[in-house]
């Protein structure tokens, strides 16, 4: 369970998260969505502690870890511009960080395989990012972050550098892969049909505050103000 309270951020003396209070439960897919700008990525970076907020607190299954590393909250996060290392293979990108970790050799080479897999990239694991197209290399960002078996996924806008099909084809592997992993995601999105068809609940953001929380229906049934209706494609 990730627990957020009172969260602000400022950069410099402009501040562009405003209060956020929010509540993520064990195994949900959360989806924030929102305009360019709004704070999304900003959000998500204070929760994988990429970044570390202004004022509030950020718990982790009661825990407070507003202060502690990235490396220590044990969440994986997956950019949108995937952040390959284009020098190594996709084995070396799957397994780099591991090593230094106690875990022991088979255990990574049993991840690896498992996650190859899972995301069909097991074929692929001598080739260099460069040799690879942008859904195989979304899926080797995804894999990177599974063999890290994280208690949540953080994913900003994971599929926006793909065409409309891929997106389509891709966004429905995310959903198989939450249901058969069972681990929460929360997932960043500007994409409205997205975050309707993979989202447990939906954030709505504007301008660094919350407009409205609630199940995809319910957003779409029950649109707080005409910002919410409009971004959804609610009737109102
Ligand atoms: P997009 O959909 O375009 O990715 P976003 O919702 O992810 O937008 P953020 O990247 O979180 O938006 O940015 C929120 C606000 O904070 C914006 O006004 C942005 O200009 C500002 N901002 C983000 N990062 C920094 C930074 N490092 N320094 C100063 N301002 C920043
Ligand atoms: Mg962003």
């Amino acid at each position: 369970r990730i627990a957020l309270e009172g969260i602000t951020k400022n950069f410099g003396n402009v501040e562009v998260i405003h209060g956020i209070d929010l509540e993520i439960g064990e195994g949900e897919l959360v989806v924030f969505v929102g305009p360019s700008g709004c704070g999304k990525s900003t959000l998500l970076r204070l929760i994988a502690g990429l970044d570390q907020p202004t004022t509030g607190s950020i718990r982790i299954d009661g825990k407070d870890v507003t202060r502690v590393s990235a490396a220590d909250r044990g969440l994986a996060m997956v950019f949108q511009s995937y952040a390959l290392y284009p020098h190594m293979t996709v084995r070396q990108n799957l397994s780099f960080g591991l090593e230094n970790t106690r875990m022991p050799k088979p255990e990574i080479a049993s991840r690896i395989d498992e996650a190859g897999r899972m995301l069909e990239i097991g074929d692929l694991m001598e080739r260099r990012p460069t040799q690879l197209s942008g859904g195989q290399r979304q899926r080797v960002a995804i894999g990177r972050a599974i063999v890290r078996n994280p208690s949540a996924f953080l994913l900003d806008e994971p599929l926006s550098n793909l065409d409309a099909e891929l997106r389509g084809t891709m966004r429905a592997e995310l959903a198989r892969l939450h249901e058969r992993l069972g681990t929460t995601m929360i997932y960043v999105t500007h994409d409205q049909v997205e975050a309707m068809t993979l989202a447990d609940r939906i954030v709505v953001l504007r301008k660094g505050i919350v407009e409205q929380v609630d199940t995809p229906l319910g957003l779409y049934n029950r649109p707080q103000n005409l910002f919410v209706a409009g971004f959804i494609g609610a009737p109102n």
